[in-house]
Order: structure tokens, then sequence, then C-alpha cells
């Protein structure tokens, strides 16, 4: 599970959990100048979406895990846990975006409606099984790849063989010749 939220126009913070441990990363985006701050809390697994308030001039973010609340405060430059927030019902929420885990950020396959194969030239794409040939290139995201040999046939008597077979099981043809 991961969380982003713009703080301001020069900060962001994300939000994600890694096991037990969450991790809040802070960024900082001033003109020609890029700073990221990022802490790790061992908070346990969350059991709802993190809140987040805003208090005065700085956030809190408010983490609910098995173990119970966790209360991280954001400040100007610094990240660091409090004991409690006194009253969560004063302070307006922050609106916490839903963010894609950071391991299916490389695949980056945009929507498209209805889902049919696509050729252009002697490029096609097929986003129902995930894969993409482009000339000679052949990309495949789906669990089988196209280069996975998951069956054969006997050359002899073209019975159906498992890849794993060396004989035929009909005729006993040596496979794989
Ligand atoms: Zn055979």
């Amino acid at each position: 599970m991961a969380y982003a939220a713009i703080l301001s126009s020069t900060q962001q913070l994300a939000i994600a959990l890694s096991g037990t441990q969450t991790q809040i990363t802070l960024m900082i985006s001033n003109p020609g100048q890029q700073q990221s701050l990022s802490s790790s809390f061992s908070t346990g697994k969350w059991i709802s979406p993190p809140k987040l308030f805003k208090v005065g001039a700085s956030f809190v973010l408010q983490i609910d895990t098995e173990s119970g609340s966790h209360y991280v405060q954001i400040q100007q430059n610094s990240i660091s846990t409090i004991d409690a927030l006194s009253s969560t019902d004063d302070y307006p929420l922050v609106k916490l975006q839903d963010i894609p885990e950071p391991s299916q950020k490389s695949v980056e396959v945009k929507p498209m409606q209805p889902i049919q194969p696509m050729k252009m030239g002697d490029m096609s794409m097929d986003l129902n099984s995930m894969s993409m040939q482009m000339g000679k290139m052949a990309m495949s995201l789906s669990n089988q790849a196209k280069t996975t040999v998951t069956e054969q046939f006997c050359s002899q008597c073209g019975i159906k063989a498992k890849a794993s077979d060396r004989f035929c099981r009909s005729c006993g043809h040596e496979l794989n010749k």
C-alpha cells in the first residue's frame, strides 16, 4: 500500500508500507534545488489507510496499525514521531492519493477502451495477453512467456507430449530431435 499527498506547492509526501515498516518520504522542490527526506518507522501492518491532518504549519500523519495508532509529525524539514494528537477532529484532513506500488511503476501500459489487439505496421500489441511485438523484438508480460515450451509434439507420430518428456509415450520416438 502506498499513498501520496501534496502538502504545498514545494512539498510532496509519500507514505508506503513495506512489511511492517512504514516509510515516509518528504520531497521538497525549490527552484534549482531538489531535496528528499526519508524516514522509516516500525509500525506494524496498517489496518486502514493512513490519515493526514494539517496542524498549524505542520502536518501529522495518523497510522492505524494492528499494534495501535502511530503519529508522525511532518514539519518544514523534519519527520518525527509524536505520542498522540490531542483531538483529531479539530484539524483539517489532507487528501491522500492512492498510488500504485513502486514495483508496478516500471510497467507503463496506458489503459485503453476497449482493450483490443492493436496493429500498426510491423508493431502489434495485445493488452489482453499483455504482450507486445515490435518488428523482431517481442515482449510479453504474462506469466507464460511465449518462449516457454509447455508442450511438444512427436515428430514421428504427431501425438502431444509434455515438455518434460524425453520419449514419445505412443511410439517411443526420442523427442526434442
Ligand atoms: Zn510418437
